[in-house]
């Protein structure tokens, strides 16, 4: 990574009584895959929109590339944005959907033609320039999308949900496809999703997003394994929240809330080393991979165990008593305060 490709500083925005977007200070590295994460109404979007330009801000300032583009329009912005309603020209070849932005921007036809097959053979469409959208399946078209903006060569691309309506299967094909591609052209990606699972797939970094701020930013590892406060350990993934006081060793000093996976907690006999407590289970979830075991603690909270299933796995019944074990280093501390 050599510069910066985007600098946000100050950046808010207003509407009526709602502050979409709430004194950001962000900056995003050239070439790198970076998402935006958070519940619907966090902000997320009108982030997007102001960096494209479609929104002027209340406050603060946007850069590109170290230019300040706060007051530039949105056409003289070197951005181009891919929406998940990708919108194509129906009667237009996926060939003349590519070229159509070049077409407007008069570049002469050969070059246009060429530069549309590069960018089709970047979203692995060779060969497909003369079929109809009608004539495409949702993955291709959202490919077509892709290769529209491609085709412009723009530092950046900014993706707003562009995988929100494939179905669950074609979307994890897609979120590694984009990622490779993204590898590839070595643009500057900033992606919108509300699926952690998403963002984990895909991103080096992801921020992620509520009421307008930013909660943590990190790398998908980073937010999942050390999360800085209730809201993140609780949207990304799933966690369990336990008081420290009690569970925390003593001599660790941790008195407030401590997030702990599921997966970092085990049933059966406690090995060297690790913390137990006791209790009875409450419910078993099948999920495949795993199971989940809900187990009540005697000592009041209720945490959820997950197993991988395999053949050694401990097998019980809601109403056995277990005892759940996790080793110390895995009880993560959070900050007491999320906001509100
Ligand atoms: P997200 O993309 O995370 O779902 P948005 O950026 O779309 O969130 O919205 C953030 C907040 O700003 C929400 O409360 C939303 O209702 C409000 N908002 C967004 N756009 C407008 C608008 N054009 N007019 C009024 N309120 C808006």
């Amino acid at each position: 990574m050599t510069g910066t490709a985007i600098r946000l500083s100050g950046l808010s925005k207003t509407y009526g009584d709602t502050a979409a977007v709430d004194g950001l200070d962000l900056e995003v590295a050239d070439g790198e895959f970076f998402s935006m994460l958070g519940p619907s109404g966090s902000g997320k979007t009108t982030v997007l929109r102001l960096i494209a330009g479609f929104e002027r801000p209340t406050a603060g300032t946007i850069e590109l590339a170290g230019a300040d583009v706060t007051a530039v329009p949105a056409h003289r912005r070197d951005v181009n944005t891919v929406f998940q309603d990708y919108a194509l020209f129906p009667h237009l070849t996926v060939g003349g959907n590519v070229e159509y932005g070049l077409k407007v921007k008069r570049v002469p036809a050969a070059t246009r033609r060429a530069r549309a097959e590069e960018a089709l053979a970047q979203v692995r469409l060779e060969g497909f320039a003369g079929r109809k959208p009608g004539q495409l399946s949702g993955g291709q078209r959202q490919r077509v999308a892709l290769a529209r903006a491609l085709v412009n060569r723009p530092t950046v691309l900014l993706l707003d949900e562009p995988l929100g309506a494939l179905d669950l299967k074609l979307r994890r094909e897609m979120q590694l496809e984009l990622k490779e591609i993204q590898r590839e052209v070595g643009i500057t990606f900033v992606f919108v999703t509300h699926d952690q699972e998403e963002a984990l797939t895909m991103s080096d970094r992801i921020a992620v997003f509520n009421a307008g701020r930013i909660e943590q930013l990190a790398t998908p590892v980073g937010l999942y394994e050390q999360p800085a406060n209730a809201f993140v350990a609780g949207f990304v993934g799933t966690t369990n929240l336990l008081d420290g006081a009690e569970f925390a060793p003593a001599s660790s000093g941790i008195t407030g809330p401590v997030a702990v996976r599921p997966e970092r907690l085990h049933l059966g006999t406690p090995a060297g080393g690790t913390q137990s407590a006791d209790g009875v289970i409450a419910e078993v979830v099948y999920l495949g991979a795993a199971t989940h075991t809900v187990v009540a603690l005697d000592v009041g909270p209720t945490v959820t165990v997950s197993q991988p299933n395999s053949a050694s796995a401990h097998l019980a019944a809601r109403g056995d008593r277990v005892t759940v074990s996790w080793r110390p280093d895995d009880l993560v501390p959070l900050t007491h305060h999320t906001r509100s």
